[in-house]
C-alpha cells in the first residue's frame, strides 16, 4: 500500500506553500467552521495573521446533520476565501463534499479538505486524487484505522501523494464529549504510515474547556498540528456555536499551546 512505511520509510512532507506539514515544527489550522461572511472571516484572518500564522481554516460547503441548518455559502464561501488569501497572504483550507466541487473550488483554495461524512466517499477521493492540491483528509464518524489508510489510499493511488490524515474524534457511547478523541490513533498512524497526522481538538471533543490539554496531549503522542474552531462572536455562529473559540479563548489557548 501506498501509504505504508514499507512502501516509503521517511515521513512525508506536505508543502502548503513555504508551510511544511509533517516537517520538524508543527503546523496548526485554525479558523471559523464556516465562512459566513467576508467581514466575520477576515477579522479571523486578521487576527491569525498578526500572530504570525500562514494558514487559515473555514467552511464554504457544510455537511450539516440536519437538512434545515445553514448549509454554507457555496461558492460564494470560497470567493471570500481567496479573497483572503489575497489580502493576508495566508493559505486558505476548505472542504469539498461532491467531485464536481473539485474543478470548482481548485482556483480559490490551498488545501481541500475531505470531511468525516465523505471519508469513504470514493468518487470524491479519487476526483482529488487526480489534482496536485493538498488534501487533510478526516476520519470517519466510526471508521476504524485501516479503513481510514484504505481511504488515504484512494487518494494516493490516483497519483496524489499530497495526504495529511486528520483524527477529528469517533463514536463512542460517551457523552461527555461530542465525539471520543483517540490519542492512540496519532502514533498508531504514524507507525502505519509515512503521511502527516493532524489532530482536530473542536469536532473531537466538542468542549473548549479540555481544547488546550487535549491538543497538547495530541502533539505529545506525535501529531504534526493541530485543527481547531475560533470565531469573533463565538454565539452568533450559523454552526458549532457552542464550541468555537472567542478570540480571548483563542489567545489563551495559542498562547499555552506553544
Ligand atoms: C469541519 O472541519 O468543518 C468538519 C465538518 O469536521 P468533520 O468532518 O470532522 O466533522
Ligand atoms: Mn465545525
Amino acid at each position: 500500500m501506498l501509504f505504508s512505511r514499507e512502501y516509503k520509510k521517511s515521513d512525508s512532507i506536505v508543502n502548503v506553500g513555504e508551510l511544511r506539514i509533517g516537517g520538524t515544527d508543527p503546523v496548526n489550522i485554525f479558523g471559523p467552521c464556516a465562512v459566513e461572511s467576508y467581514r466575520q472571516t477576515s477579522s479571523v484572518a486578521s487576527m491569525l495573521a498578526d500572530r504570525g500564522l500562514r494558514i487559515m481554516r473555514g467552511g464554504a460547503f457544510k455537511p450539516r446533520t440536519s437538512p434545515y441548518d445553514f448549509q454554507g455559502l457555496g461558492e460564494k464561501g470560497l470567493e471570500i476565501l481567496a479573497q483572503i488569501r489575497e489580502q493576508y497572504g495566508i493559505a486558505v483550507v476548505s472542504e469539498i463534499t461532491a467531485p464536481e466541487h473539485v474543478e470548482l473550488a481548485e482556483p480559490y483554495l490551498d488545501v481541500f479538505q475531505i470531511g468525516a461524512r465523505n471519508m469513504q466517499n470514493f468518487e470524491l477521493l479519487k476526483a482529488a486524487g487526480r489534482t496536485d492540491m493538498p488534501i487533510l483528509l478526516k476520519r470517519g464518524l466510526s471508521a476504524t484505522l485501516e479503513e481510514f489508510l484504505c481511504a488515504a489510499e484512494y487518494i494516493l493511488a490516483e497519483g496524489n501523494q499530497q495526504v495529511i490524515l486528520c483524527e477529528r474524534g469517533i463514536r463512542t457511547y460517551e457523552k461527555s464529549t461530542r465525539n471520543t478523541l483517540d490519542i492512540s490513533a496519532v502514533p498508531l498512524l504514524k507507525q502505519a504510515s509515512h503521511l502527516p497526522v493532524m489532530v482536530d481538538v473542536t469536532h473531537s471533543t466538542g468542549r473548549k474547556e479540555i481544547m488546550l490539554e487535549c491538543a497538547r496531549g495530541a502533539l505529545a503522542a506525535g501529531a504534526d498540528g493541530i485543527m481547531a474552531e475560533v470565531h469573533p462572536e463565538p454565539v452568533m455562529a450559523l454552526s458549532d456555536n457552542k464550541q468555537q473559540m472567542s478570540f480571548a479563548e483563542f489567545d489563551n489557548f495559542y498562547t499555552n499551546l506553544l
